[in-house]
């Protein structure tokens, strides 16, 4: 049966022992191409410590996008490495793959919620597909949901909800199998400023409960309001960093190299 302290990236790959300055997430010179002319993304480099809230900034085209979904394994990189607590993905096994992906909950700036299930199939789709009990399904959808401030909507049609809402249970159902790394893609891209604020209320929330939160944005306003620690792409490559604030150019030392970072 599964168990919930199992998903956990810090103790789901082969042991090994880790020294305490071992990133979460190591990046060396990844490039991708989906056109050999035009990378999405061109040797970047940088590590992710656990515990960081990291923005991924950059115009819409900059290869954040891409991005996330070399984080979230759903694609390699075609040349470099990703290190997952000291551990190149390449060489994992797709079954240790499976286990790291689990340990991450992912948001979309369009919710990708399905509008003719109801929230709770919605949030419950993501624990089922691992094997968890009906039983532990629906006690766990009604805490998620508490956690989002929306208790009580288990059986509203996720397409009735506003947008705000649709979010807020987007997040629920990242949230469900309590994973240890968040990454969202413009999550706040849809919503209004009052919506935008709760989502980014939420995400920090998680984020000082000890999950690690990488958010893709091109909201400079958002960034400036919320400052975290910032990387910036352009044209797929890593132009620059900001390590306390928001990322403007002005202050960012350009650098493509993961000390640097
Ligand atoms: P962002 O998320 O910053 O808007 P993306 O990562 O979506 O940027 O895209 C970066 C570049 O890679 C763009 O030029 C885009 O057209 C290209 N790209 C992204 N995904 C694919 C794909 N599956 N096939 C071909 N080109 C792609």
């Amino acid at each position: 049966m599964y168990n919930m302290t199992t998903f956990n990236i810090q103790t789901n790959v082969p042991s090994r022992h880790l020294s305490d300055t071992t990133p979460l997430i190591k990046l060396f010179r990844v490039s991708k191409f989906y056109k050999p002319e035009n990378p999405a993304l061109f040797d970047v480099s940088f590590d992710i410590d656990p515990g960081d809230f990291l923005y991924i900034a950059g115009a819409s085209g900059a290869g954040k996008s891409t991005l996330l979904k070399l984080l979230h394994l759903g694609e390699q990189p075609d040349t470099g490495t990703i290190q997952f607590n000291g551990h190149d993905v390449s060489s994992l096994k797709p079954s240790a793959i499976s286990v790291l992906r689990r340990s991450m909950g992912i948001i979309f700036q369009d919710f990708k919620l399905i509008d003719d299930l109801s929230v709770a199939a919605n949030i419950g789709l993501s624990l089922e597909v691992i094997g968890v009990s009906p039983a532990f399904i629906h006690q766990r959808v009604g805490e998620v949901l508490e956690e989002v401030g929306l208790p009580g909507i288990e059986d509203e049609m996720a397409g009735s909800l506003s947008g705000g809402e649709q979010q807020r249970v987007a997040i629920a159902r990242a949230l469900a199998p309590n994973p240890q790394l968040i990454l969202a893609d413009e999550p706040t891209g849809s919503l209004d400023t009052y919506s935008a604020n709760f989502v980014l209320d939420m995400l920090e929330s998680i984020n000082e409960r000890g999950a690690t939160v990488i958010v893709a944005t091109h909201d400079r306003m958002l960034m400036a309001a919320r400052p975290h620690r910032t990387l910036a792409l352009e044209n797929g490559k890593l132009v620059g960093f900001s390590r306390k604030g928001a990322f403007k150019s002005r202050d960012t030392k350009f650098s493509n190299s993961a000390e640097a970072i």
